[in-house]
């Protein structure tokens, strides 16, 4: 556990480490927004993002979708184009680099 209740490392648990695992699973873990959701059975690719692990209570990191898209924005990348670099499309972007900022800041 974190300082505030926040996880350290991800999966929190055994539990959300199957679920991850399995594509059958409801939930999605987006590497790039560090964002968990529950995968909507609409036939799409719609997810509710959910903010504690449903088998432990633990706290996710916060999302980081804005940060995201401010970091293209800031690089003059179109996020829906093809010019998104590759560690934009998982979680290298922000490793390292967006903790040192925020706690620094
Ligand atoms: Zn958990």
């Amino acid at each position: 556990m974190g300082h505030d209740g926040e996880i350290d490392a991800f999966p929190c648990c055994a539990r959300m480490g199957d679920a991850l695992r399995d594509e059958d699973e409801m939930i999605i873990w987006t590497a790039k927004f560090r964002e968990i959701g529950i995968r909507v059975p609409d036939g799409g690719d719609s997810v509710v993002v959910i903010q504690f692990c449903p088998w432990c209570g633990s706290r996710f990191p916060e999302t980081l979708r804005n940060e995201w898209f401010n970091e293209l924005e800031r690089r003059n990348i179109d996020p829906c184009g093809s010019g998104v670099p590759p560690e934009f499309l998982d979680e290298r972007w922000y490793a390292g680099q967006v903790e040192s900022h925020r706690l620094s800041g």
